[in-house]
């Protein structure tokens, strides 16, 4: 485990030396748009979120605004990132238990934030921790997911157990930056369809390194 976690701390060190400012790349001005533009981001890039915020948000303002739409109405809205029924009836539900139980205020407390409708761990941890700070977990999305598994930092499948195991390798006040880390890197060098290994500042530790 000492090994591991020296280890991890070379590719931080390395991978912060590269992407000094690796920050989430979702535009937002408040909490609220933070967490709509989150939902939004399941199985779509962050590019084509900000298109379609860029509108939403001049259109949707609070809550209520979500609340008082029809539901076909929000799926024309946020069609192109996806997924769209299923993310207008998350957003629908959310407005209304946070109109409802918590008086139009998001609640910033993990337990009750991964309670609503549509809102795993990943979302908790990416709206907690951009927004507030707050390092509660690591986000696991797609490329946190490929690269844990090329880096040999889990064996585990299932997102909340590759979670639990970066977490005992990972000091918490690393957790955010951790995370905005290997996004950068996932999305510009180590990428799924063809890393770019000869490129890559891992390339000498990483056990999957293909170097010509
Ligand atoms: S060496 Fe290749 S497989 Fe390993 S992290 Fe870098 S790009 Fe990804």
């Amino acid at each position: 485990m000492k090994n591991k976690k020296t280890y991890i701390n070379e590719i931080i060190k390395r991978l912060s030396a590269i992407y000094p400012n690796a920050h989430i790349s979702l535009n937002y001005s408040n909490l609220f748009e933070l967490l709509i533009a989150t939902i939004l981001s399941a199985q779509c890039t962050d590019k084509k979120v900000n298109e379609v915020t860029s509108a939403l948000f001049k259109k949707y303002k609070s809550f209520n605004d979500f609340y008082n739409v029809s539901q076909e109405e929000l799926q024309q809205d946020i069609k192109q990132t996806g997924f769209f029924r299923n993310k207008a009836k998350s957003i629908k539900a959310i407005s209304r238990i946070i109109i409802s139980e918590y008086n139009g205020e998001i609640p910033t407390e993990f337990d009750k934030l991964v309670k609503l409708p549509g809102i795993g761990r990943k979302t908790a941890n990416v709206v907690l921790g951009n927004f507030l700070g707050k390092a509660e977990g690591i986000v696991v999305d797609t490329h946190m997911i490929r690269l844990s598994h090329l880096l040999n930092l889990t064996k585990e499948k299932n997102p909340e157990k590759i979670e639990s195991d970066l977490s005992k390798l990972i000091d918490q006040s690393q957790y955010i930056h951790f995370s905005d880390l290997i996004i950068a890197h996932g999305r510009n060098i180590c990428i799924a369809r063809k890393p770019k290994c000869s490129d890559c500042v891992l390339n000498d530790i990483c056990p999957s390194a293909k170097l010509k």
